[in-house]
This record gives structure tokens, C-alpha cells and sequence, in this order.
């Protein structure tokens, strides 16, 4: 293939989060907050208008209220009250009448005045005892916002409604953002802000769309409808190409649609090595709609289910039927495969209006995952009655997130056995052989491994968390994203501590974190002796093509090499010069991140 031609000045380098090369108009959208608020005082005569235009956002608020309510489809009609609470809250004194007042007595601009008034409720809300009323501040914070696009004649756009095919350029999404694009017209997406493993990047890939992140400044250089370059594979993102680059990029489209169609042909084969080392590869999913692309690319089960976007999707948190009809359909359409089903792991970056959860300045570190459900046994109740009775349709594994002691696995079998006894008494059938298992993604749980295994039937090693809390990198943040390193020696002893661990106690140990799909990460995964790995569904034509070219003996020479590097980047650079021998096409193709 030709060198890339010089590309001079429109050139922006961004970490590659999702693979594939698209080329597309850009199309600019805000999902963050309103952001430009002018503050300027206003004299006397000005005060009538002002008092107006303020009156009127509220009116044209109050519409667009009414008619969202009008518009909601049958099978969330039982949400509106939550409409209806916002046009309370559009109603209520201490927001309406305290901002005119404010106009008139302090004399400031409309935006200016509401903002004051929305710290002031926000005050008193905070003070409030009660959980429940205290997170009610969001919802009056997102009438506020709506007030203030309307005073700035700016409007959030519904991304579910984009009709043009074009490539999204966002300041940042959020999970649940990414989970309402209409991937039938989104070829993709780049934002300024992000990291490799963040919940919208991994997103990007079930929805198999190419994404960038962390571009830091794409929506200040990029303008509507530029033309761009996006390479999912290095990051690469070009504006407004010229003829050279438009053509280079098509073949190398090509090249990789062509290599993919030929690896495509030997998915389904089983994941050995030439000296016959068998390695079990499954997929992630996030939502249901994934079953189909997940037997396509040949996993052989989901190892990992992220139960998260039931409860993003909706304002009201998921009855158990709706869990129990979405996991029955999981397991059924994935029978006889297994299917690893992860209680929820809400909290970090991951939030359902749905569930209250107190605003936190640290919410990674917070009270998310296991430490919520054991706060809200109701809702996790649910859910493990969901699963249970889901568990009689096929193969069905349970696993706990964010384990970081003995005692949180002991609180969770209690709360499992308590749902256990329900279902008996109530001679609801489940698989009464359930394997249960723990994800060890923090650094206290390696370490307490041994103790782990004798009270759990697996471990998955969730390395995205683990190297977010070994390496204390935020995984959301594109400014330290540099410092995730997978091939940290501390993450690679981690990994060997947690898989010699399950070995003594005789359990199976798998890998569900972005590191199993990472083609360098295959060969120390091969030589530590993990038995499974579960990926992006994408990800397994390839990987299970590299398993097939790598020896085991081969794989264990180079980690005997690598344990003798003290830098992730020495490991990376061996590693990289290896798999370059061992599958060149891979390099060539793009594949290998530089
Ligand atoms: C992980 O932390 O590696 C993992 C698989 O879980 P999640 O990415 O959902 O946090
Ligand atoms: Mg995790």
C-alpha cells in the first residue's frame, strides 16, 4: 500500500476507541450544558423587556413541555409524570416569581437572574435530609437548563432524530447519548473529552460504529458540515481532506474491509493454538439487539452481560418483567451458549434518572455497583429475581461488580439466598446449580484473590477498572489518558497473582476487560494460562485468528521476555515487534494502535 501523503495543518490525533475508516460531513452537536451566560446589569428603562423576554422563555418552555407529553409513545405514556413534575416545577414561585423579582431589584439580564435563583433553591435543597427530595434538584436544574436555551434561542437536539448520514463531532456524549444515535445514519463520532475504556467508547463499539475521543479541541476547529477523515483504527481525524488523503484513506477502507471479509471466513473455528492450548471467546453485550452480530462473529457465549442500559434507557426503574422478557430473550437466542449476567454496575459514569443516586465529586469512587444494590436490596432484589427465573431458559452465570472485600460477596449471597427462598416459596422455578462469580477490578481484590476463590465458583478480571484504581487514572479522562497502560507490570502481575489464584482453588478465571480484545494484550493472556476471554464481538474474528497463529510455548518465551521489562512501554514495544513478525498483515492492515 502507498504511504500516506503529507497531510499539512488540518490534521487532529485523537485515542481511536472504536476501529474502521469513515469518510462524512460533519455535523456539530451540543449535549452539554448552556454554557455562554452573559451577566450585565440593565437599567430602568430596560426592565419591562426584560421581565418579558423572561416570561416568554417560560411560556415557550411550558409548549415544548406540553407537547413532549403529547408525543409520548404509547409504551412510555406511564413516564409523563415526570413531564408533568417539570411543569410544576416551571410553575413554582421559587422559580418564577423569585426571577422577576430579581430582574427588577438587582436589575441584571434574565439569564443572569434565573441562574441566581437556581443556586438559591439549590441551596435549600441541599440541606434537605430526605434522599429522595434532595436529587429532586435535578430535575429543577434541567427546567432551569430548558428556560435558558429558550432565553438563548438554543435548542438540544434529539440525537435519535439525525436523518442525514453524518459523522457526529460532540464535545462529549454520554452513555446514554450514545445509546439514542441512529446508528442507521451515524457513520460515527468524534468528542473533545474521553478515554479508551469509557462507557460511550465501548458503546461505540457494539454499535459498530468508528469513533475518536479526547481530540480535546474537535468542536472548536471543526465546522458544520466539514468534510472528515476519521480513522477508528489510530486515531487519525482529517478535515476537510484533499484529493491525495480521500484516496489513500479509500484504500486503505478497502484493505481493511477485504481482511476483515477473509478472517471473517474462519470465525467460527475454534480459538487453539498450534500446539493445541484451547481458549474460550465470548462476547460483551450491552443491550439485547447485540444477540445477533454476537453468534455472527463466532463467540461461543457472552461472557459479560452490562445490565446498565435498562435502567438508562427509561426515567422509571425497570419493572422485573421488562428484566425478566429482555433476559429470557438473551438466554434463549444464545442457548446452548452460556450467558454471564452482571447485576448492575450503575455509578461512575453510568447514571439513570431513574435511580437516585447523590451527586458525588468522585462518582468512580462512589457509591455505585455492588455497594449501591446492597443499599437498595429492593432494586436488587429485582433484579436477582429477574435473573433467577430467567436462569431455567439455558446456561445462565451470575456475577458481582465491583467486589473489593470478602464481605460484600458474603452480603450479596445472603440477599441471592433471601430471593432463593422467595422463589421457592413461591414455587417459581430456577437453576438451583447457578454458578456465581465475582469481577476482580480492584486492586484489594487481587490481593485478597486467594480469599475470594473460596467463596465464589469464577473470577472475571475486569482489567478496565482494574488499571482505571491500580494506576489511579481516571478511565473517562482524555488528560491522563496516556497513563492507561495495560501493560503496566504492575497490571500484568495483578493479572498473573488473580489467574494463579483461581488455578489453586480450582475455579475458571476469564478477562471481560478491553485488554481481552487488544491484539498485543493475546499472548501474555495465552502464557498466564487464562482459560476465556470475553470482547467486543467485533474484536473475536481477530482475535481468535491470532490465538491460531501464536504458539503457547511461543507465547510463554515472550512473557518470560516481558517480565524481565520494567516499563509498559518496553512491554508494548516488544510486544508490538512481535506481533509484527508473527501477523504482519495485522500491522499493515491498520490494526496495531502505534
Ligand atoms: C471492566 O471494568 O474491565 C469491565 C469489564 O467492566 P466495565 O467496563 O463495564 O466497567
Ligand atoms: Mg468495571
Amino acid at each position: 500500500m502507498t504511504a500516506r501523503p503529507d497531510i499539512s495543518g488540518n490534521i487532529m490525533k485523537g485515542i481511536p476507541v472504536s476501529p474502521g475508516i469513515i469518510l462524512g460531513k460533519a455535523h456539530l452537536v451540543d449535549r452539554s450544558k448552556v454554557k455562554i451566560l452573559y451577566q450585565y446589569l440593565i437599567d430602568e428603562t430596560q426592565l419591562s423587556a426584560e421581565i418579558e423576554r423572561f416570561k416568554s422563555a417560560v411560556a415557550v418552555t411550558e409548549r415544548q413541555l406540553e407537547t413532549l407529553k403529547g408525543r409520548m409513545p404509547e409504551e412510555v405514556k406511564q413516564h409523563a409524570f415526570i413531564l408533568d413534575s417539570h411543569l410544576m416545577i416551571l410553575q413554582d414561585s421559587m422559580l418564577r416569581e423569585s426571577t422577576a423579582r430579581r430582574i427588577e431589584e438587582e436589575k441584571i439580564n434574565a439569564e443572569w437572574a434565573l441562574k441566581k435563583s437556581f443556586h438559591e433553591i439549590e441551596k435549600i435543597f441541599s440541606r434537605i435530609d430526605d434522599e429522595y427530595i434532595s436529587n429532586r434538584i435535578q430535575d429543577v436544574e434541567s427546567v432551569t437548563e430548558r428556560i435558558l436555551r429558550n432565553l438563548s434561542g438554543d435548542t438540544l437536539e434529539s440525537l435519535a432524530e439525525i436523518k442525514e448520514r453524518v459523522i457526529i463531532v460532540a464535545h462529549a456524549l454520554s452513555p446514554a447519548d450514545t445509546s439514542e444515535l441512529n446508528v442507521g445514519k451515524v457513520m460515527g463520532f468524534i468528542t473533545d473529552v474521553g478515554g479508551r475504556t469509557s462507557h460511550t467508547a465501548i458503546m461505540a463499539q457494539s454499535l459498530e460504529i468508528p469513533a475518536v475521543v479526547g481530540l480535546e479541541s474537535a468542536t472548536l476547529k471543526i465546522g458544520e458540515g466539514d468534510l472528515l477523515i476519521v480513522d477508528g483504527n489510530n486515531g487519525d481525524v482529517i478535515i476537510n481532506p484533499d484529493d491525495a488523503d480521500i484516496i489513500f484513506y479509500q484504500e486503505k477502507q478497502l484493505q481493511q474491509e477485504k481482511y476483515k471479509s477473509s478472517i471473517a471466513r474462519t470465525s467460527h473455528l475454534p480459538a487453539e493454538t498450534p500446539d493445541g492450548y484451547r481458549m474460550t471467546v465470548k462476547a460483551n453485550i450491552e443491550f439485547l439487539e447485540e444477540v445477533a452480530a454476537v453468534r455472527d462473529h463466532g463467540a461461543e457465549g457472552i461472557g459479560l452481560y452490562r445490565t446498565e442500559f435498562l435502567y438508562l434507557r427509561s426515567s422509571l426503574p425497570p419493572t422485573e418483567e421488562d428484566l425478566f422478557t429482555d433476559y429470557r430473550k438473551v438466554i434463549e437466542l444464545m442457548t446452548p451458549e452460556p450467558v454471564t449476567i452482571r447485576t448492575l454496575d450503575l455509578g461512575g459514569d453510568k447514571f439513570a434518572s431513574g435511580i437516585e443516586i447523590t451527586k458525588e465529586a468522585n462518582p468512580a469512587l462512589g457509591l455505585r455497583a455492588i455497594r449501591l444494590f446492597l443499599k437498595k436490596k429492593g432494586l436488587f432484589k429485582t433484579q436477582l429475581r429477574a435473573i433467577l427465573r430467567a436462569s431455567i431458559y439455558g446456561k445462565v452465570q451470575l456475577m458481582f461488580p465491583m467486589i473489593s472485600g470478602l464481605q460484600e460477596v458474603l452480603d450479596a449471597t445472603e440477599v441471592l439466598n433471601d430471593v432463593k427462598r422467595d422463589l421457592e416459596k413461591e414455587e417459581i422455578p430456577y437453576d438451583e446449580n447457578l454458578p456465581v462469580g465475582v469481577m476482580i477490578e480492584i486492586p484489594a481484590a487481587v490481593t485478597i484473590s486467594d480469599l475470594l476463590a473460596r467463596h465464589v465458583d469464577f473470577f472475571s478480571i475486569g482489567t478496565n477498572d482494574l488499571i482505571q484504581f491500580a494506576l489511579a487514572i481516571d478511565r473517562v479522562n482524555e488528560h491522563v489518558a496516556f497513563m492507561y497502560q495495560p501493560f503496566h507490570p504492575a497490571i500484568l502481575r495483578m493479572i498473573r497473582q488473580v489467574v494463579k489464584e483461581a488455578r489453586k482453588a480450582g475455579i475458571k478465571v476469564s478477562v471481560c476487560g478491553e485488554m481481552a480484545g487488544d491484539p498485543l494484550c493475546i499472548p501474555i493472556l495465552l502464557a498466564l494460562g487464562v482459560e476465556e476471554l470475553s470482547m467486543n464481538a467485533r474484536a473475536i474474528p481477530m482475535i481468535k485468528n491470532i490465538i491460531r497463529s501464536i504458539s503457547l510455548e511461543e507465547a510463554r518465551r515472550d512473557f518470560d521476555r516481558v517480565v524481565q521489562l520494567s516499563t509498559a512501554s518496553e512491554v508494548r514495544a516488544y510486544l508490538l515487534g512481535r506481533m509484527k513478525q508473527v501477523i504482519p498483515e495485522l500491522d499493515e492492515k491498520g490494526y496495531l494502535r502505534s
